[in-house]
């Protein structure tokens, strides 16, 4: 039985004040049915940890280098974002793609590393607008989770997310039988990979998630959760996600 999970990535927002929205989450949400986590910017995970212990709420990053340490000036890797109370990482978002010409093999890599570290990784993939307008999502779906997936994985440790790049943050959701289809597909490909544990791997949706669309969304088949951008950085906004989950 895979664990539903709502996650919460705030991108570059947040300042110290606003750790009180988490507060106002583990408040509405003292024990959930569902894994709950938020992803807020590095600055914050040690005092978002600290503030979380011993909630039902999880803290993670949002990347990690695929180093272990070196010469990187600017990154984190994956050991320090655990060290810092981090227990998840997203990987591969389409932003990093787009704004730090991630490749496949650079989100594999780092993907490897957030896993190696302890850490459970958050993979993200999803095709563009061109790509999707050209009849080619499935095969870019393929692609990417072929050749970002790490060698060695399990419903522990790694968490997938379909993220259709243009209905991210434009409050585009996609059909639901666009994310059936690119979700059902997924679980094909990782039972064709793993046999029947990939059945444990948990799937995301991710695009302009929010309380109006949550329950329908969670109700296609295979979808295990969402990963949330900008209804997940106030409680008022993700309280009712989460809900919409347990
Ligand atoms: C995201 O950041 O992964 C995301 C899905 O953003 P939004 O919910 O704002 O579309």
């Amino acid at each position: 039985m895979r664990r539903k999970l709502a996650a919460g990535n705030w991108k570059m927002n947040g300042l110290g004040a606003d750790l009180a929205e988490l507060d106002r989450l583990c408040a509405a949400h003292p024990a959930p049915n569902c894994e709950m986590l938020i992803c807020p910017p590095a600055t914050l995970i040690h005092r978002a940890a600290t503030l979380a212990e011993g909630t039902a709420l999880r803290i993670g990053g949002q990347d990690c280098h695929a180093a272990t340490s070196g010469a990187h000036t600017g990154d984190l890797s994956a050991e320090m974002l655990r060290d810092a109370g981090a227990t998840h990482v997203i990987t591969g978002h389409s932003e990093r793609r787009a704004d730090h010409g991630e490749t496949d093999a650079i989100v594999r890599a780092k993907t490897e590393a957030a896993i190696a570290a302890g850490l459970t990784a958050i993979l993200c993939l999803g095709e563009s607008l061109a790509e999707r307008e050209s009849g080619r999502t499935l095969d870019v779906i393929r692609a990417q989770l072929s050749d970002s997936l790490p060698e060695d994985f399990s419903g522990e440790t790694l968490v997938v997310a379909y993220e259709p790049v243009w209905a991210i943050g434009t409050g585009k959701v996609a059909s639901l039988d666009q994310i059936a289809e690119v979700h059902v597909f997924l679980r094909s490909q990782l039972l064709e990979r793993l046999g029947a544990d990939g059945d444990l791997i948990r799937l995301l949706y991710g695009g302009s998630v929010k309380a109006a669309n949550a329950a329908e969304i969670f109700a296609v088949p295979e979808v295990d959760g969402a990963l949330v951008g900008g209804a997940s950085l106030t409680a008022a906004d993700f309280t009712p996600i989460v809900t919409a989950l347990d």
